[in-house]
């Protein structure tokens, strides 16, 4: 069965009217209907952000054809640890813009919103799969402490509401260079290589773990981390984000 991300707004629609919300759409700013955290223009975006197929190994977009297999063009001939990925849509439209919002941003409603993004797209793909924990993607110490919080982790708390726990399993041990866009895949798992370590090697034996971070680009760092993830012993190792890059593999 492909995987077809679009009915995950309108169950978000569903639940985003339970919860109070401010008068202003949360993307432009622009005035919302009451009970409603975007304008019907940003619901709209991010409706379409969130409609595609999606490769269930790595995430990106792929023909309804294509999402019917286990992996795509992009994701078969590399080295992957991943063994399967759950997003919420593309990179582009009201999704980008909530994803920028939330790197420099503690907003409350903000964090609500991406949350039950983050929660629908773990329920279409992962509600069958035994997961132990997820566990956010790492920022080097220096970012965080400029920054004050971090992103991944934001999501990762979120699941909790569907009973997953959040356990940092993973740390950051160096800093990497900002991967240009056009670098190979190869050349930024090279510049993502021994960036993290797990804390405690007994705490991930034989267990299932999801990883969270808030955007997939070539995917190099979520596969780094699920490496070392694996070779202390994680029997399998999931990913989720917000978005993956918008164009069609
Ligand atoms: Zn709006
Ligand atoms: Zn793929």
């Amino acid at each position: 069965m492909p995987i077809q991300t679009a009915c995950i707004t309108d169950e978000l629609i569903q639940t985003a009217n339970a919860v109070l919300w401010p008068s202003r759409c949360l993307s432009c700013g622009e005035p919302a209907s009451p009970g409603q955290p975007l304008c019907g223009a940003c619901w709209e975006g991010l409706r379409d952000a969130c409609s595609d197929y999606a490769c269930p190994r790595c995430g990106a977009v792929v023909s309804e054809e294509a999402a019917k297999n286990s992996m795509c063009g992009f994701c078969i001939n590399k080295k992957l640890y991943i063994d399967g990925f759950a997003r919420s849509g593309r990179y582009e439209s009201t999704l980008r813009n909530l994803v920028l919002m939330l790197k420099h941003s503690e907003n409350a409603a903000l964090i609500k919103l991406v949350r039950i993004l983050a929660a629908s797209a773990f329920q279409n793909r992962f509600a069958s799969e035994r997961i132990d924990c997820v566990c956010p993607v790492p920022l080097h110490w220096t970012r965080r402490w400029a920054r004050g919080f971090n992103q991944a982790g934001v999501l990762a708390e979120g699941l909790k509401s569907i009973g997953i726990p959040s356990r940092t399993e993973l740390t950051r041990k160096k800093q990497t260079k900002p991967q240009p866009v056009m670098q190979s895949y190869s050349k930024r798992m090279k510049n993502v290589r021994g960036a993290f370590a797990v804390k405690r090697f007994a705490d991930v034996r034989r267990k299932s773990i999801l990883l969270a971070d808030d955007v997939r680009t070539s995917g190099a760092t979520l596969n780094e981390c699920a490496r070392v993830l694996k070779e202390a012993g994680a029997e399998r190792v999931y990913a989720l984000t917000l978005t993956v890059p918008a164009g069609q593999i």
